[in-house]
């Protein structure tokens, strides 16, 4: 197993991709640590999933869109199983409004749930590294739209490009202290966040055409895609980003 002994936070761990990743870091040996805000109940059948399995597992109610929160997480974490190894920042959430119809008040709910919690995430788990001494992997779930404009999505474009440049700039910071920061970006991932494409056949069906491997990834592939980067597998990546998106960016003609 390549994460045998390691702790691992994922912020939004009980729904979609984090839940993905939260099963494949257990998989492979790592303790998780499940942070959720809502169904608190998804968090604990997760934890019974993965003690059954004979796994280390721990769900902690923490929002991160605060750094209190972020540090409740990351404090929870440490009491329970006595360090930190692996933080993802994947809690994200999206509102679909084009820039002129923005609203003031939305546009800082999706900042702080998506780049606040990231940068501060990102430092208080630095932080906590660097009291070990023993180096970390942060790994931060952006999207293909840190690089790929949606329009009518302004906000959340916004907050992923904002990571694109967290991930580049404190891995630079970072990297000296064997500290290292990787962006996974995802194409289109069949989770709650996507229902409206997931349910409508012909909408669906019009996604999948425009990807040059066929189909919408399930979390599962992004969870695999984290656990490389994570893992001594990828141990010269940092500052950069792994795009996990079935070549959507590159052959996207008919979306
Ligand atoms: P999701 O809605 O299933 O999961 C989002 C999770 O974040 C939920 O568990 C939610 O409760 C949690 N969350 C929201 N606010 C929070 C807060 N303040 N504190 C802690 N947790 C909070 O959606 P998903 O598709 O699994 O999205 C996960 C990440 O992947 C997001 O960052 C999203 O932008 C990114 N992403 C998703 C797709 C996709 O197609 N689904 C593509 C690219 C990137």
């Amino acid at each position: 197993m390549r994460l045998e002994g390691k702790i691992a936070v994922v912020t939004g761990g009980n729904s979609g991709i984090g839940e993905g990743i939260v099963k494949a870091l257990a998989a492979e040996g790592a303790a998780v640590v499940i942070d959720y805000v809502a169904k608190p109940e998804d968090a604990a059948d997760l934890v019974k999933d993965i003690t059954a399995a004979g796994g280390k597992a721990l769900g902690v109610d923490a929002d991160v869109s605060t750094a209190d929160g972020i540090q409740k997480l990351i404090d929870s974490a440490v009491a329970t199983f006595g360090r930190l190894d692996i933080y993802v920042n994947n809690a994200g959430i999206e509102t679909r409004h084009s820039l002129l119809e923005l609203e003031e008040d939305e546009y800082e709910k999706v900042l702080s749930v998506n780049l606040k919690s990231a940068v501060f995430g990102t430092q208080r788990a630095a932080k906590r590294f660097l009291e070990q001494g023993s180096g970390g992997v942060v790994v931060n779930i952006s999207s293909v739209h840190e690089d790929w404009p949606m329009p009518g999505n302004l906000a959340y474009c916004v907050s992923k490009g904002g990571m694109r440049m967290l991930t580049r700039t404190a891995g630079v910071e970072l990297g000296p202290q064997g500290i290292r920061v990787v962006n996974v970006a995802p194409g289109a991932v069949a989770t709650p966040i996507n229902d409206a494409t997931m349910k409508d056949d012909a909408k669906r069906q019009k996604l999948e055409n425009a990807i040059p491997l066929r189909h919408v990834a399930d979390p599962g592939e992004i969870g695999d895609a984290v656990v490389f980067v994570a893992s001594d597998a990828g141990r010269y990546m940092t500052a950069t980003t792994v795009f996990v998106d079935g070549g959507i960016m590159q052959g996207s003609v008919g979306l």
